[in-house]
């Protein structure tokens, strides 16, 4: 399915042009059919005219940016400051559908792999922070358990909380993430520690709250969604999910799922195909 949207643009010499915009939409139908909440529904609605927003502010700033006229590089200047914020628009937007979706949408729990899951999210993270040019973020984990989850729901769950090891740093300072788990019994504990900026005192549970925000003044951005996503999904799925402080510094997050049948971890060395 595309959308497509027309504006007819002048020429100085040239005269008239008329351009096109064609964006797929047929994800997003598809994810507005499964969507139940009303929040949910306004949410998605606004990305589309967000997304318009997005396409002609970037265009006409990479189109002033070689102008030689002042006039238009402040034009540019200024319109780059709407496609900010426009991008911190569509952040918290998505982080609104995270919430519904972990809210509302029927969850299919399965034995899932966490070892797989962290593996994958390791490896996407390490690029990201490569590409952008920032200190690349160190992992250390074992070999992490099974557990009985749905893994759509607890990807996110373990990508909101790395995000966030990774991005609760001081400045300069390489993050180093460790990924640990216990099974006791029925229930298996995953812990994800950092060497970051800590929680300050009094707000570790008053982070799972909806866009609550203990580090704003300092200048880290965000929607303060985020650990009430995870608190969900937590929820959902009958476990708990707590913050303390990490002994050695920085931060620990602690969420407990079911353990899986095949809860002990799988060894190559063990016999198993893996
Ligand atoms: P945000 O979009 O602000 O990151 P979250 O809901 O993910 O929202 O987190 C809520 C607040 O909890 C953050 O604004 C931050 O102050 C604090 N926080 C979350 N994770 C960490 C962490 N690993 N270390 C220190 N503070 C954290």
């Amino acid at each position: 399915i595309l959308s497509v949207q027309a504006t007819t643009i002048d020429h100085d010499r040239d005269g008239r042009a008329v351009v096109l915009l064609y964006t797929d939409v047929t994800a997003d139908r598809r994810l507005r059919e499964e969507l139940t909440g009303f929040a949910g529904v306004v949410a998605h609605d606004l990305l589309n005219p967000l997304t318009t927003v997005e396409g002609w502010t970037t265009a006409a700033v990479e189109t002033l940016a070689g102008s030689t006229d002042p006039a238009a590089v402040e034009a540019g200047e200024q319109l780059a400051r709407v496609s900010r914020a426009a991008v911190r628009m569509r952040h918290l937007i998505n982080d609104l559908l995270a919430y519904t979706t972990a809210r509302d949408s029927a969850i299919t729990e399965v034995e899932v792999d966490v070892h797989a899951i962290v593996a994958d999210i390791v490896v996407a993270r390490t690029d990201a922070a490569q590409a952008s040019g920032g200190p690349v973020p160190r992992f250390r984990f074992d070999t992490l358990p099974w557990v009985r989850a749905d893994p759509v729901l607890l990807r996110q769950l373990v990508d909101n909380l790395i995000a966030n090891a990774i991005k609760y740093t001081a400045p300069g300072v390489t993050p180093l993430l460790e990924i640990t788990s216990r099974i006791a019994g029925d229930r298996t504990e995953i812990t994800i520690a950092d060497n970051g900026i800590g929680i300050p005192a009094g707000q570790h549970d008053a982070i799972f709250g909806n866009f609550h925000r203990a580090h704003r003044s300092a200048g880290y951005s965000g929607t303060g969604l985020g650990l009430a996503i995870c608190r969900r999904i937590v929820d959902r799925h009958g476990g708990t999910i707590a913050a303390s402080d990490n002994p050695g510094g920085g931060s620990r997050f602690t969420f407990t799922l079911a353990t899986a049948d095949a809860g002990v971890p799988l060894r190559v060395s063990d016999g198993f195909q893996y």
